[in-house]
């Protein structure tokens, strides 16, 4: 049996007479200190493991053991037990940002005794990890968030959520806050144009389509209906589980990459095979090996990325795009700037 993150669970399967003992590999990765924060009765400190799979990917591509939320496995030495230490007098930190970076930020820092304030302009913190969980099948990314938040607040941090701030408003927030540091995690959005590396230009008469991002799939922000394309560019999960959202919602949904198959950068024996079999029981038509020509109006033009001249046109009321994203960075520039 696995995913045991929750003591619960293991309980229950203790009392179930199930098993004799409990063993724990993941969610060890995760939070090393599960079993002590069980026995203080700390349960809601516990870092659950979301199944995120980031360590598996790393350690079978080569790489160290590490999480998509606890920055200190694999890096003991430096940020493990004694690490994080108090500070001698405490500064004002204002976070411009909710999503995990901030979040992580306010975290740490308030533990080591900063004065810290988080400003979110949506009215949930999380960010990217809102919109992950969001899709289908998801749903568990979205503790990262709530972790993140209910640590930072528990250390000492305030979150302000609903609150946007722009170059407009800048100022005054400085001037009311009086921060010592400002620490801009805006993060980034998805570009609804198409950006992607193979041209690192939009796809061509994007303009032209009702083109938008899988993100706006995702939280509800559009509801595409009739023939729906979806573009992944990106070859992890999200392109596909949009394209199973669309599809349960009735659309004829089809996912086209330029790539030879989809879900390259997921674990293929663990992600690719769920993902597959997904698509296949909601049926998506998955077509590989196509690029974008130009997008018009309400159909797309594809070229075969071996043999160009061989093309394909295909139906698309909506356009979603799984493609590149953009740094959300003028606040930064606008707070560097000369005053
Ligand atoms: S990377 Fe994901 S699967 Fe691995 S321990 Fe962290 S949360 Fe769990």
């Amino acid at each position: 049996m696995g995913r045991i993150t929750h003591p619960g669970v293991a309980e229950d399967i203790l009392q179930a007479d199930e098993a004799d003992a409990i063993l724990l590999a993941r969610q060890l990765f995760a939070d090393e200190h599960w079993v002590q924060k069980v026995r203080e009765g700390r349960e809601d400190d516990i870092r659950r493991c979301v199944a995120a799979n980031y360590c598996w990917r790393s350690v079978i591509s080569g790489g160290r053991v590490q999480c998509v939320y606890n920055p200190v496995v694999g890096r003991e030495r430096q940020w493990g037990e004694g690490s994080l230490t108090a500070v001698p007098e405490g500064r004002k930190a204002l976070v411009i940002g909710g999503g995990p970076a901030g979040l992580e930020y306010a975290r740490i820092a308030a533990a080591r005794g900063h004065d810290v304030v988080v400003v979110e302009r949506e009215a949930e913190t999380g960010g990217h990890v809102r919109w992950h969980a969001a899709l289908p099948k998801r749903s568990e990314y979205g503790q990262i968030a709530v972790w993140l938040a209910a640590q930072a607040a528990g250390n000492g941090a305030a979150i302000r959520t609903g609150e946007n701030v722009d170059e407009d408003n800048l100022d005054a927030l400085l001037a009311a806050e009086q921060p010592d540091h400002v620490v801009v995690a805006t993060g980034s959005h998805y570009r609804r144009d198409g950006w992607q590396g193979q041209t690192a230009q939009p796809l061509p008469g994007w303009e032209t389509g009702n083109c938008v991002s899988w993100v706006d799939v995702a939280t509800g922000a559009v509801e595409p209906s009739g023939s729906v394309i979806v573009i992944d560019d990106l070859q992890d999960a999200m392109a596909p589980l949009t394209a199973v959202k669309l599809a349960n919602a009735g659309c004829d949904t089809r996912l086209v990459t330029r790539w030879p198959m989809i879900g390259m950068e997921t674990i293929p024996e663990v992600y690719y095979l769920w993902v597959r079999q997904h698509l296949y029981e909601s049926g998506v038509e998955v077509l590989p090996d196509l690029f974008v020509k130009e997008i018009k109006g309400d159909s797309v033009e594809f070229l075969n990325v071996y043999v160009n001249e061989i093309t394909t046109a295909l139906p698309a009321d909506w356009i979603v795009m799984a493609t590149g994203r953009q740094s959300d960075n003028d606040l930064y520039h606008a707070g560097s700037a000369p005053r």
